[in-house]
């Protein structure tokens, strides 16, 4: 991020906020050298690559995980704002990671643990549809580690 005045290259976030409807951050920046404050629009999908099950590699896309939780979260006392800042967390977390290639799985992981603790329900739901359970024993199992 160059400061539009002067160019300078390091700059604090003063203000951080998430836009809704096209999952991008507005951030307000207060460059280092001239002080001098103004605005940024960052899209995290950008820098992130999910490697998938099979190897294929895509995009991270909030859009898309969203729409899994929320269907997971159907019906369930879980309002936008608490999948807004389980997403929030889960991309702070994969932002840590040391590489931009994360496994599709990791996410998965991810979910799993934010939902166990926020609706029962919700995670039996994104577990059976996330780890594909071929044996009906693993998915019993699951369910009787969430009580
Ligand atoms: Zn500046």
């Amino acid at each position: 991020m160059k400061c539009p005045y002067c160019s300078n290259v390091e700059s604090k976030v003063v203000d951080k906020r998430n836009n809704d409807t096209d999952s991008t951050i507005r951030r307000r920046r207060e460059c280092l050298k001239c002080e001098k404050r103004y605005t940024t629009y960052e899209r995290i999908e950008t820098d992130l690559m999910i490697i998938k099950k099979d190897e294929r590699r895509e995009p991270y896309n909030r859009e898309k995980l969203k729409i899994g939780i929320q269907k997971s979260c159907e019906k369930r006392p879980i309002n936008q704002e608490q999948i807004e800042k389980m997403i929030d967390d889960i991309e702070n977390v994969l932002r840590e990671q040391s590489t931009a290639e994360i496994k599709s799985n990791l996410i998965g992981q991810l979910v799993m643990k934010y939902l166990k603790k926020l609706d029962k329900v919700a995670f039996v739901r994104f577990a059976s549809v996330y780890k594909e359970f071929d044996d009906p024993e693993d998915f019993i199992k699951t369910i009787r580690d969430v009580k």
